[in-house]
């Protein structure tokens, strides 16, 4: 018989005796924390009755998305009835062009996250071991728990990568290393003669994952140039991007793999059907025809306010890192989750980096610089105890 109320039939109460499906769950999920992302804005608004809240958080781009962007959305949103392309092909054109990288080495995912768990679902079987720093990317962390891995974290040396540890933790049954460059969240690059001859060292056997979501700001100097390196033969290198930061396109979820391709028809096979979404590909698509100008001015800003920071943080006697990303990792060295309260009651998100394993310490992403500001105000009285 079917139960039937307001709003259509629902399923029949179910005897507790019969949910047996919660004890079958993996119970290695029982060791994992799940993600914590920045607060969002209107949470803030809400909990504390403020008007304006200004959030540098999640290392957004404060300078909101281009028109040219907004147009391409509203034309798609015509067509939401329809799946969207599967294949990405407009788009896929459009990135190879721009990257001169041919269309068979590029994977889109929901986020570059997706890429990032796609390449541990494809890659990864129980008891394999994956590499990663400590501090880093939560998400590597959590994927590679999810898929029965056994996590080796590499303790950072001064807050920078430590490659020679990793490279000796590498064991016949590593399947996966991962290098945020720059990293999450001390903003600490790998230098390109760091790069090349850790992956020189690492062998054969490893999918050596080099995770630049930040490259647009962290490009120059000795910051390593990798599209080379998926050419190679001899080594399995997937480099993931992301249309969320420097792009400006966070809530659309976007990002992509850079892989040979048979890496990427492996993670093909994983992907799920439609993960990219219409209106992303054709503002990814605007995107990428807007972007010297928007890029040009998003790095600037980023590159001309860090400076503000690092000026704001000596003048107040903190300890923070120099970061080749739109982010700064601070140790504050008083308890960060009272700061980060005394912040989010002035209506300014930064992030406690407690949960990292990083007790006193926040991040801050740069916003523009009147929110910059009103951060390194309030942030001075935090600190100086008002
Ligand atoms: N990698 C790093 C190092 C990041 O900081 C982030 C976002 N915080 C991502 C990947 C994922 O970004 P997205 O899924 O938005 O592309």
């Amino acid at each position: 018989m079917l139960f039937i109320r307001r709003g259509g039939p629902v399923c029949p109460p179910v005897k507790r005796e019969t949910l047996i499906i919660m004890k079958n769950y993996k119970k290695i999920l029982d060791k994992i924390m799940p993600y914590k992302p920045g607060k969002p804005i209107e949470e803030v608004q809400r909990e504390f009755a403020l008007k304006r809240v200004i959030k540098l958080a999640s290392n957004e781009n404060p300078l909101g998305p281009s028109s040219l962007v907004l147009e391409a959305i509203a034309k798609a949103a015509k067509n939401i009835t329809r799946y969207p392309d599967g294949g990405c092909f407009n788009l896929r054109r459009a990135l190879s062009d721009k990257l001169s990288v041919s269309g068979d080495n590029i994977i889109f995912g929901n986020g570059s996250d997706e890429i990032i768990v796609s390449a541990l679902r494809a890659f990864v079987q129980p008891g394999d071991e994956v590499i990663i720093a400590n501090p880093t990317f939560l998400v590597y962390k959590i994927a590679s728990l999810v898929e029965s891995a056994c996590v080796k974290e590499i303790p950072q040396n001064n807050y920078r990568y430590d490659l020679k540890a990793m490279l000796k933790a590498i064991t016949e049954k590593t399947k996966v290393v991962f290098i945020a460059n720059p990293d999450n969240p001390t903003g600490s690059y790998v230098t390109d003669e760091e790069l090349k001859s850790f992956i020189e060292s690492a062998g054969e056997h490893v999918l050596i994952v080099l995770d630049e979501a930040y490259y647009e700001f962290a490009k120059g100097g000795d910051y390593p140039e990798t599209l080379d390196l998926i050419k190679r033969e001899d080594r399995d290198i997937l480099i993931t991007r992301t249309f969320s930061k420097a792009y400006g396109l966070a809530g659309l979820r976007l990002g992509y793999g850079l892989a040979r391709g048979d890496i990427i028809e492996v993670l093909n096979k994983v992907r799920e059907p439609f993960n990219v979404n219409s209106l992303a590909q054709a503002a990814a698509q605007a995107a990428l025809d807007d972007d010297d100008e928007y890029l040009k001015a998003s790095v600037e800003l980023v590159l001309k306010e860090k400076e503000q920071f690092y000026k704001t943080f000596e003048s107040l006697g903190v300890e923070y890192f120099k970061s080749r990303a739109n982010f700064i990792l601070v140790n504050t060295k008083r308890d960060s989750a009272k700061i980060f309260t005394y912040l989010l009651k002035r209506g300014i998100i930064v992030r406690d980096m407690t949960a990292w394993g990083l007790k006193g310490f926040i991040r801050v992403n740069i916003g523009l610089p009147e929110e910059n500001k009103m951060f390194f105000k309030a942030f001075a009285e935090a600190i100086n105890g008002e």
